[in-house]
């Protein structure tokens, strides 16, 4: 049977793909991954740190080769680099010793374009997108909002049949952020952007609801199914608008679903809980906001990630941190504090790091294995390496590191333990 030409733009079809660790093996980051992209729309791909966002568009763009599965962009199935697809990162990756007209006509020299119909499209795409002017200056000469533009130009210059775009948005100041975005959808809906879709990386809900016809959720872990939500709001779209609130509301309720709590679910990992690298003083900050007015105890996500500028990727971390040490709960996109959570936000400081402790030993295993492990040992010390090596068997290098400095961090904090830089040796705080 003769395979059928697909109307979609592009496919992503069966994709698995996995990273070596640094010590043995590897591990998964995605999973039978199936997408589309249909002609002229814009496709959010919204997920959490680490959930493979980046990975999946490298290989769609043919900077990375998939450990299975194949990627059809306009019918023809791509091996290596897709010259229908250009890439805009989020840190602008310009070469500091050329020019902006050199930087955007850099991505043509390479497919042995003549110079006149190279300077006229370099030209064009400078124009476009804003830049005009710009031509001749240096990219330390330019605000982070121009570079951007830059990265831009230099990706819609090579006529894309599509635009790759990861967290482009995610280094830039909130308004000029606003400013691009805004900017880039006038272009689009002018019909003048000459691509035919859009595919953009996102952590930024807001962002996502903003610009895109479709949204789809990638989960935490892989091989759970991407969901998939289709905006129908009318651009432009205001984030004032009821519908605009309500469409974001719901995505934060998926993104934290009921109370089948995280929490009881991590904790059957034992000490193989990685936690993130979160401050106690974030946490008790956190904390007092949430117990103030106009608060009072709980919040709802987006609203909290709106009059605190969070974003996602800080806020869920904090927000799960606190859920692990049982200060709050999370469920339909709302943060509600504990009993406890409530008493941390207004007692002393060493009353804090009272309660603060005991939920050390209650809610996190490793602590409680720490501690037994110095116990046991006559000089009632141990190298960091001794536990490091131990979480590897549940996470990455990186992971295991991290969970520890937090561990450490924290435990000093509730004057549990001692560390010393140096020697890279945990002991009791207070010994005896
Ligand atoms: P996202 O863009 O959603 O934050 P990434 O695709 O960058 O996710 O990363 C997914 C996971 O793969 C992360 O755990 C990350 O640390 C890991 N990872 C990404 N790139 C590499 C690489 N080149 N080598 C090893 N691990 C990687
Ligand atoms: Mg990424």
């Amino acid at each position: 049977m003769m395979q059928k030409i697909s109307p979609e733009l592009i496919q992503v079809q069966h994709i698995c793909h996995s990273y070596k660790k640094k010590s043995t093996g590897k591990f998964s980051v995605l999973e039978d991954i199936n997408i589309s992209l249909r002609d002229h729309e814009i496709v959010g791909l919204l997920g959490r740190s680490g959930s493979g966002k980046s990975t999946l568009l490298r290989i769609i763009s043919g900077l990375i080769e998939p450990d299975k599965g194949s990627i059809m962009i306009d019918g023809e199935k791509i091996q290596g680099p897709a010259p229908d697809t250009a890439m805009v990162f989020q840190t602008f990756a310009l070469f500091p010793w050329l020019t902006v007209y050199e930087n955007v006509e850099i991505g043509l020299e390479a497919k042995g374009i003549p110079l006149q119909e190279r300077r006229q499209r370099t030209l064009d795409a400078i124009d476009l997108i804003g830049l005009d002017g710009f031509e001749s200056a240096y990219p330390r000469e330019l605000s982070g909002g121009m570079k951007q533009r830059v990265g831009i130009a230099r990706a819609l210059v090579v006529l894309p049949k599509v635009l790759l775009m990861d967290e482009a948005f995610s280094a830039l100041d909130v308004l000029t952020a606003e400013t691009l975005r805004t900017d880039l959808l006038d272009l689009w809906w002018a019909g003048k952007m000459p691509i035919r879709s859009i595919l953009m990386v996102t952590h930024n809900i807001e962002e996502a609801v903003l610009m895109c016809d479709r949204i789809l959720l990638f989960p935490s872990s892989p091989g759970e199914e991407i969901h998939e939500i289709e905006i129908l709001m009318p651009q432009p779209r205001n984030r004032f608008d009821p519908a605009f609130r309500a469409q974001v509301d719901a995505i934060y309720s998926f993104m934290t679903p009921g109370k089948a709590s995280n929490r009881e679910l991590t904790l059957k990992r034992g000490i193989g809980i990685s936690l993130a690298p979160i401050s106690t003083n974030e946490l008790s900050g956190f904390m007092e906001t949430l117990a103030m007015p106009p608060f009072d105890g709980k919040a709802d996500l987006p609203q909290l990630a709106t009059q605190l500028q969070m974003e996602i990727d800080d806020l869920f971390p904090i927000g799960e941190s606190l859920e692990l040490l049982g200060f709050v709960e999370i469920a339909e996109g709302d943060i509600t504090l504990t009993e406890p959570g409530r008493r941390f936000a207004v007692l002393e400081m060493n009353d804090r790091k009272d309660l603060f402790a005991q939920h050390l030993f209650h809610y996190i295993p490793l602590v409680s294995h720490i501690k037994h492990v110095l116990e046991e040992r006559v000089s009632h010390t141990a190298p960091i390496s001794r536990f490091l090596t131990e979480l590897e068997d549940y996470m990455s290098r990186e992971s295991a590191e991290e969970t520890l400095r937090t561990i450490i961090s924290w435990a000093r904090y509730a004057e549990i333990f001692a560390y010393d830089t140096d020697s890279r040796i945990l002991s009791f705080d207070n010994p005896g």
